[in-house]
């Protein structure tokens, strides 16, 4: 298991980590989200043994994990960390870069395995290219491989896809985040990439300002977000105000409604008129302006013209779901 407790930690009298405390069972995914400069890449090097904190704990499998003034060597055996830059050899292939950190006693059995992680990482044809010739997504591909190589019990992944670009960045995740299921290794993802964790965290951490402002099981966190700045890590979202659906005119509290949870009607609802309207593949995301002058993002499966006039409904369920408890 690994343990945090009351982290506290300054870059030169700054605070960036402010008593953050949390526990994640083996073989877990947690998610770590949080806007640029919440502190997800400090908790990271925290976690990994790089920085020596103001007070507080970590235990990795009931061990204490040491800073760099407590410990030769920083960073922790049975965890790797694959930081934002890729520390690899830039003049050797692809193939050394990751047969590097192979075993020596298992030498015979390096290539079976390198190859397995080429296939698993998509460079299988790139074996023998030198990383400098690599464009970044590649390099960061290597670096994964590399991070895998001697099977880690805990892997620290930090943005780990933002230089791959869309389409090879899906396959890529439906690959690698299965394969470490599989083999049961925990992972921690600092990102600000929704795609990275819908599908494939167990649980989410939200730091806003090193602080940490929740941490739920996924679907309970993207159902019921609670804050906006929890809600806009996954998609955009609106502030509804219950005075504009008409059923809760009496009552003064706003709810928080993804676009794709309105059901559009052609009769009765808020009143919306189309201002504009972004093709967006499978919908359209149409932004509008509501009857008492509210802006309001919602999903169409027909293009709306601009002016247009169409009816917005909410589900009751989900109104009395997102309802403040008080
Ligand atoms: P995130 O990964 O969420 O974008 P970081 O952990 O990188 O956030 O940074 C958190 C805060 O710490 C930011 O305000 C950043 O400017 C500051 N910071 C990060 N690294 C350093 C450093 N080496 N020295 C001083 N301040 C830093
Ligand atoms: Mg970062």
């Amino acid at each position: 298991m690994l343990l945090l407790e009351n982290i506290v930690f300054s870059y030169a009298n700054s605070p960036v980590l402010k008593d953050v405390s949390f526990s994640l069972e083996n073989g877990k995914h947690l998610a770590i989200m949080g806007e640029s400069g919440s502190g997800k890449s400090t908790l990271l090097k925290a976690i990994y043994g790089l920085l020596d904190l103001d007070s507080g704990s970590i235990h990795w499998g009931g061990k204490k994990v040491l800073g760099p003034n407590f410990q030769l060597i920083p960073g922790e055996a049975q965890m790797k960390y694959v930081a934002q830059d890729f520390d690899l050899m830039p003049f050797t292939s692809v193939t050394e870069n990751i047969a590097k950190h192979l075993s020596i006693l298992e030498s015979e059995s390096h290539e079976a395995r390198v190859n397995e992680l080429l296939n698993l990482v998509g460079l299988t044809e790139y074996a023998q290219v030198k990383t400098k010739n690599l464009s970044g997504g590649q390099q960061q591909r290597v670096a994964l491989a590399k991070a895998l190589a001697q099977e880690p019990e805990l892997l620290l992944l930090d943005e780990p896809f933002s230089s791959i670009d869309q389409f090879k960045k899906n396959e890529l995740r439906r690959q690698l985040f299965p394969y470490l299921k599989a083999k049961k290794i925990s992972v921690v993802t600092a990102t600000h990439d929704s795609e990275d964790v819908l599908s494939y965290a167990d649980e989410i951490l939200v730091l806003r300002e090193g602080t940490i402002i929740t941490h739920k099981d996924t679907h309970a966190l993207f159902q019921n977000p609670g804050e906006k700045y929890v809600a806009t890590l996954f998609e955009h979202v609106n502030e509804i105000s219950l005075r504009v659906l008409k059923e809760y005119a009496g009552e003064n509290h706003t709810i928080l409604v993804y676009p794709h949870e309105f059901e559009l009607s052609a009769k009765s609802g808020v009143e919306v008129t189309v201002k504009r309207c972004f093709f967006k593949g499978g919908h359209y995301l149409v932004d509008g302006v509501s009857d008492l002058g509210h802006s309001i993002l919602f999903h169409s499966k027909k293009k709306l013209d601009q002016g247009v006039l169409v009816y917005l409904n909410v589900p009751l369920q989900l109104v009395n779901s997102r309802i403040p408890k008080i």
